[in-house]
């Protein structure tokens, strides 16, 4: 299956934590976003029966760093949480640019702000949202990502003033769990395919999986496919337990880590899959901003060493090869129950 469609789904349905911090916006906006269903007409998000929402952060000079950024935000009739705001500005990469809404960071005056910004201004008109071009992506192709420029475009204030980032952390959140469910979902893809092909090519007289090295090559990478999904469902079930305080410490710790260990794992696929992989630890934040986002979720510095201490030696043991000692049949049927 082409996975370019998991981005859209992703946010949208992550955009959901964000604006539970906007109660009066969020009722009537979350029945259209939960909605089972893709409307695909080109209208305001009022008048559809279910609307896609992106999110606009990065932007040219900033990057990772989004307190850098430098799009405007002026209040039109009043300041506060669900207010009207003219936005001005651009984002640099802005995926899924067909979406319904977008969650974006401006800097209103009391700092940088996350607001939600429709398609369409409240007259019916088309919001100034301009699409400047989309990006030649090396994979992902099938999602498109854009340039956008915001001439005075009309966003809704969520939250106070100043406190974008942590309201719009919710949101990238969850897009770094589901990045990490559905990389290791690709790999499985990629695991399957490959023992597909070395049951069915023939070298030397031999079908390449009768081959002892290739054995071992598709041994670890089912390894790696078992701890990959092992780790992405052990983080989801955290998410799942919100009020539970191990979850919540697991959920902090590890939703980053997790993200960066399974994004950073796959290496070896078809050229589709590699492509679309490739793209996945760059999306919500590179990887040494994942690293940084896990230091940040540990208080002091000796926490963060024994967490660390203890992350690292749980990694090496997943990186060991329980293979050597196990007969080729063994090691064939552990490969074959993976695909
Ligand atoms: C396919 C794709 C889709 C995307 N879609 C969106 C989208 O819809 N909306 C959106 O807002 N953005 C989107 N992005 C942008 C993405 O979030 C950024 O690429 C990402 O935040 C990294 O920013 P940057 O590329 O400018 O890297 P930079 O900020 O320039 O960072 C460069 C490198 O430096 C590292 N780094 C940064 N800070 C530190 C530090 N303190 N110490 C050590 N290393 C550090 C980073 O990890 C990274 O590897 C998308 C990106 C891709 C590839």
């Amino acid at each position: 299956m082409e996975a370019g469609h998991c981005c859209p789904i992703t946010m949208t349905h992550a955009a959901v934590a964000t604006l539970l911090h906007e109660p009066v916006l969020a009722r009537s906006v979350l029945p259209k976003l939960l909605a089972r269903s893709y409307d695909p007409r080109f209208a305001p998000w009022q008048k559809k029966q279910a609307i896609t929402v992106g999110m606009g952060m990065t932007e040219r000079q900033g990057g990772t760093d989004v307190r850098a950024n430098t799009t405007v935000a002026t209040a039109i009739n009043g300041t506060g949480p669900g207010k009207a705001y003219a936005i001005t500005g651009h984002k640099w990469f802005l995926s899924a640019p067909m979406s319904d809404a977008f969650l974006v960071l401006a800097q209103a005056k009391g700092g940088l702000s996350c607001f939600f910004l429709p398609r369409f201004s409240p007259d019916g008109s088309v919001n100034r949202i301009k699409l400047e071009r989309l990006k030649d992506k090396l994979g992902n192709r099938s999602n498109g990502s854009a340039e956008v420029s915001f001439d005075r475009a009309v966003g809704y204030l969520i939250s106070e003033e100043g406190r974008g980032v942590q309201t719009i952390i919710d949101m990238v959140t969850l897009t770094r769990l589901d990045r990490a469910v559905s990389s290791a979902g690709l790999m499985r893809q990629a695991l399957a395919r490959a023992i597909h092909h070395a049951q069915h090519r023939s070298v030397f007289q031999k079908k390449l999986i009768d081959q002892p090295l290739m054995l071992q090559v598709l041994a670890d990478m089912a390894l790696d496919v078992e701890a990959a999904t092992a780790l992405a469902f052990k983080l989801a079930a955290s998410f799942d337990g919100r009020d539970d305080p191990d979850a919540t410490a697991y959920r902090r710790l590890m939703t980053p880590v997790t993200k960066y260990w399974v994004c950073k794992t796959p290496r070896r696929s078809s050229m589709r899959r590699w492509s679309a992989l490739a793209a996945t630890p760059m999306w919500r934040r590179a990887a040494s901003r994942c690293s940084i986002a896990r230091f940040r979720s540990t208080p002091s510095g000796r926490d963060r060493a024994t967490s660390c201490a203890s992350i690292c030696s749980g990694r090496s043991s997943v990186r060991r090869k329980p293979w050597s000692g196990c007969s080729p049949e063994s090691r064939r049927q552990a490969a074959a129950s993976s695909a």
